[in-house]
């Protein structure tokens, strides 16, 4: 506190602390425990987009500021990346804009569209960002629950229409969906699409995750579905796409108007990031559908080896479409508090997690659910399976 008493934190902000990631790796590192809090994979994405970027960075491409909009290179390759995976044609000069990871899209996103008091309709759980976010651009959030229905969340359709009101600027989506993994179908982002039309809304559509789908589930773009390419500001990352999150290459796709609002707040963030790695990032955009199969392949599996261990441990375990983690509810294990339960469980049996209470806006909705995140090699997942059915009771 200053001499006026005044806190150093805007009211802004105050409500959000340090994130929980921050708390819980450190306790991972102080017990030495499995990290399976935060999702970064441990392995790195392939040897030549490393070499792509070594290239770039010895090459002198890149190392002074790049274009405001990104490389061409890279806007290109977004572009040709939204063409052949979902038909969807940008021009790279006027409707793509590279930017420091997804997480600066979305603060862009929402601090050029978002007037002071307009009501931003989210799904909760929350991806971390997004609440400080609408905050920081001073609108008013306003959560949609997904909640568990037969194993896996699902959206509330009549939830969703009855969120918005006259104060409602935009619908801000994320699919497939972290921390649920729930994939919305066709149907449903048909319906977010009708209602977005008839209410006049914009779509800011978080898709880091569009690789990562599972089992028959398909990832539909929101920008491809009828009365939505002019409306939606589709958001994408190489970070977890190719398991270089430490990049923080992500990209903006949408009609030249919404980019240049976009890069009207982007300019005043970062204004540029990244440069080697955009350029490595192009050629990694052009890698073979095989890389791609692979990676979904590979990562369906490892759900499968955590999933089945947290069910031998106990845990009743929400089977995730898509991303990199599983939601787990602790009430079987005679558990309550995901909270209490997280911060016991690095000494209990070294093997840190995340309670999802942190995800929601009221605490007691996600109060008995965990998070764990399941990209991490094979051994690690096996090893923390091992540990966790100390747990079974
Ligand atoms: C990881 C993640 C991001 C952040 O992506 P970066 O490119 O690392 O900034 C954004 N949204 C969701 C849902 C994520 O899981």
């Amino acid at each position: 506190m200053t001499s006026s008493e005044r806190p150093f934190l805007n009211r802004r902000l105050a409500e959000f602390g340090t994130t929980i990631f921050a708390e819980m790796s450190a306790l991972a590192l102080s017990t030495g425990s499995i990290n399976l809090g935060q999702g970064f994979p441990d392995t790195d994405g392939p040897e030549e987009v490393r070499e792509a970027a070594v290239r770039a960075l010895r090459e002198g491409r890149g190392n002074q500021y790049p274009p405001g909009p990104g490389v061409p290179e890279l806007r290109t390759a977004i572009a040709a990346h939204q063409e052949r995976r979902y038909g969807l044609s940008y021009d790279p000069d006027a409707e793509v804009l590279v930017t420091a990871g997804a997480t600066e899209a979305i603060a862009a996103a929402l601090l050029a569209l978002v007037e002071p008091g307009d009501e931003v309709v989210a799904l909760e759980p929350y991806y971390d960002s997004y609440a400080a976010c609408i905050a920081m651009a001073g609108g008013t959030r306003v959560p949609v629950t997904l909640r568990p229905d037969g194993g896996a969340f699902r959206l509330d359709l009549d939830e969703l229409r009855a969120a918005v009101t006259p104060r409602t600027r935009l619908l801000l989506i994320n699919t497939p969906h972290n921390p649920t993994g729930t994939v919305l179908t066709r149907a449903e982002l048909t319906a977010i699409a009708e209602l977005a039309v008839e209410r006049d809304l914009l779509v800011v559509t978080d898709e880091v995750y569009e690789h990562l789908v599972y089992d028959a589930a398909e990832h539909v773009p929101l920008a491809t579905l009828p009365g939505m390419r002019g409306r939606t500001v589709t958001i994408g990352s190489a970070g977890k796409t190719f398991s270089f999150t430490g990049w923080k290459v992500g990209w903006v796709t949408s009609t030249p108007e919404l980019v240049t609002a976009v890069r009207s707040a982007k300019q005043f963030l970062t204004y540029v990031s990244s440069g080697p790695f955009q350029y490595a990032v192009a050629e990694a955009l052009r890698l073979p559908d095989a890389y791609f199969d692979n990676f979904r392949t590979d990562l369906q599996r490892k759900r499968d080896l955590l999933g089945d261990g947290l069910r031998a441990a106990g845990f009743e375990v929400y089977q995730p479409q898509g991303t990199y983690f599983i939601t787990t509810d602790i009430t079987p294990l005679g558990e309550k508090d995901a909270h209490a339960f997280c911060r016991a469980l690095p000494e209990r049996c070294g093997v840190v997690a995340i309670p999802n209470s942190v995800f929601y806006d009221d605490p007691d909705a996600g109060r008995s659910q965990v998070r764990f995140a399941f990209c991490k090699k094979d051994e690690v997942l096996t090893e923390a399976a091992s540990r966790l059915r100390r747990l079974a009771p």
